[in-house]
């Protein structure tokens, strides 16, 4: 097995690794030195061959996103997602709280490449530290020249500003974002127009989820070549995955992108606790369709999740093992979905509210089989049909279960 070295979180470790001096000290700051002598275009150019995917769940490639930007538009924007509020997912807030200044280095490249002068940071209000480290990181980053005007004497100029959200998870939808960040309700607008188009204050802006902005000083400075020799044909580069629930060491595990699930769990978060067998894994965040134990070999990349009728997503691999009750999953997974509803449209809002109630009664032995066939009709009705796409996430678990777990579902009826 290649062992491989960490790059995104090769600083999380070291003492004082959120300070601008640690940060400095090793290599910081200099790819963006080598990214303000190339051309934006050279800079797309490179991010669209290294073949980077943005980390935040969609997969979009991001040069691709990049040259959907208007190079005329005289006001652009640059939108930091640091929402990260999908149970199971923890490794955007470690970079923010732990290396903060490799995303603000990525952000500065970003913006010079799109033509932004101004970034806006959004950030989950529950991270109050990395609210502090993003806002001390952007300080230091101004005293040192990285931000403000006439960047290290490259005419480009930026300013950067920290927005905290109030801990509403559809805030990390964009469009969502973006509404809340003009200082109304956060509720996704309707696609197309797309932020690169028409986004904060109807100006084309470029939203980025934060571990795809820790990729980019590392493609400038190494190359896309060297960048897209990691991974597998259509998932390109390192991916931080999350690992939790009943494995032995949970935690953050930076690998390539295609490595086998069963090899993040065994041989990276230890294992399965006190000798259990896996019954099931959310492999990419709580909105992903579950998979059984069967799939454990699968490559953890875009292409091969979804051949396996799931999805990468965050990468937030979830596992469950044979003691586990999948109604209870599915109850508490949806009563997390219900609750961030932001109520705009009918299936979601209701929909989810009536797959809530039918959850409750199986899991507390009032639900009779109909219940069950219910909740299949009703998760199907909601699965595709809704205005954006916290719907279809709070559809998918409930599907899958079914499909996969149907006896646990029937179980909580016999036995009553
Ligand atoms: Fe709001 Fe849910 Fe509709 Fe998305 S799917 S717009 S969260 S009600």
């Amino acid at each position: 097995m290649v062992k491989w070295q960490p790059v995104l979180l090769a600083n999380v470790h070291r003492p004082n690794s959120e300070k601008i001096a640690t940060y400095l000290d090793h290599g910081g700051y200099e790819s963006l030195r080598k990214a303000l002598k190339m051309s934006p275009e050279e800079i797309i150019s490179e991010v669209k061959a290294s073949g980077l995917r943005g980390r935040g769940g969609a997969g979009f490639p991001t040069g691709v996103k990049w040259s959907f930007i208007s190079k005329d538009a005289p006001v652009k924007y640059l939108a930091v997602n640091t929402d990260e509020g999908e149970p199971g997912t923890f490794k955007d807030r470690l970079i923010v709280e732990r290396d903060p200044h490799s995303i603000l280095e990525g952000v500065i490249i970003s913006a010079y490449a799109v033509g932004a002068n101004r970034a806006f940071v959004y950030i989950r209000g529950e991270f109050f530290l990395g609210v502090k480290r993003w806002i001390k990181a952007i300080s230091d980053a101004y005293q040192h020249g990285f931000l403000g005007k006439d960047i290290l004497g490259s005419g480009f100029d930026l300013d950067v500003t920290v927005h905290r959200g109030a801990g509403a998870y559809i805030c990390g939808e964009e469009t969502a974002m973006i509404e809340s960040l003009e200082g109304k309700r956060g509720i996704p607008r309707s696609k197309p127009p797309y932020p690169a188009q028409k986004g904060l204050w109807e100006k084309p802006t470029i939203v980025q989820n934060v571990e795809t902005l820790s990729n980019i000083p590392h493609i400038i400075l190494n190359g896309a070549k060297w960048y897209s020799g990691i991974g597998t044909e259509k998932s390109k580069g390192m991916k931080i995955f999350c690992v939790s629930g009943h494995v032995n060491s949970p935690g953050n595990f930076e690998l390539p992108l295609g490595t086998p699930l069963r090899e993040i769990i065994y041989e990276h978060a230890g294992g399965i606790r006190m000798g259990h067998d896996i019954k099931a894994i959310i492999p990419g965040g709580s909105s992903t369709p579950i998979i059984s134990a069967e799939r454990i070999a699968v490559p953890m990349a875009f292409e091969t999740l979804q051949a396996a009728g799931t999805a990468l997503g965050t990468g937030a691999i979830i596992v469950m093992d044979e003691t586990t009750d999948m109604v209870e999953v599915i109850r508490r997974t949806t009563r997390f979905f219900v609750h961030e509803s932001c109520g705009k449209c009918l299936p979601c809002r209701l929909g989810g509210k009536q797959m809530l109630n039918l959850l409750e009664n199986l899991s507390a032995g009032k639900g009779s089989m109909k219940d069950i066939d219910d909740l299949e009709y009703l998760a199907k009705g909601i699965y595709g049909k809704t205005f954006c796409p916290l719907g279809t996430g709070m559809a998918e678990p409930v599907l899958s279960a079914l499909r996969l777990f149907r006896d646990d579902f029937e179980k909580k009826i016999t036995t009553h």
